[in-house]
């Protein structure tokens, strides 16, 4: 889709800082982060929610987190063994949630002490 940002990145015609790579998936830095580590990680393919992915892609999904996952670890936010220091996932969906980029991706955020219940 030539008018989504996040399909303008995977096409390389908008710059982002890369930090991890699948042959389906995208993970970069969030231009305007919220936590030390804070990296959207996306699949290549244009699904607007993950309720539109889990639909039409289950094992894209699936691939979805399992790439955030290897962020965090990558991030030292967690370890193959074990949550530890921990790390966020977060994806909005729909306008009540705030999302602006409608192309599913899945928040990474970890570095500092997550509050709940979320704002
Ligand atoms: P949402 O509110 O849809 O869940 O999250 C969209 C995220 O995309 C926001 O955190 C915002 O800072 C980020 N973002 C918006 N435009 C760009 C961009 O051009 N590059 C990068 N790397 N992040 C962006
Ligand atoms: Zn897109």
């Amino acid at each position: 889709m030539s008018d989504c940002l996040f399909c303008r990145i995977v096409a390389r015609e908008i710059p982002a800082d890369v930090v991890h790579e699948t042959d389906r998936t995208l993970a970069f830095r969030d231009v305007n982060p919220q936590a030390p580590t804070h990296v959207l990680v996306i699949p290549k393919d244009h699904h607007a929610t993950a309720g539109l992915l889990v639909g039409a892609d289950p094992g894209l999904l699936a691939d979805v987190v399992a790439a955030a996952h290897a962020v965090a670890v990558q991030e030292g936010l967690a370890t193959e063994e074990a949550p530890e220091p921990g790390y966020r996932l977060v994806a909005n969906s729909g306008p009540a949630a705030g999302q602006t980029v409608h192309h599913l991706h899945l928040h990474v955020l970890g570095g500092r002490p997550m509050a709940w219940p979320p704002g």
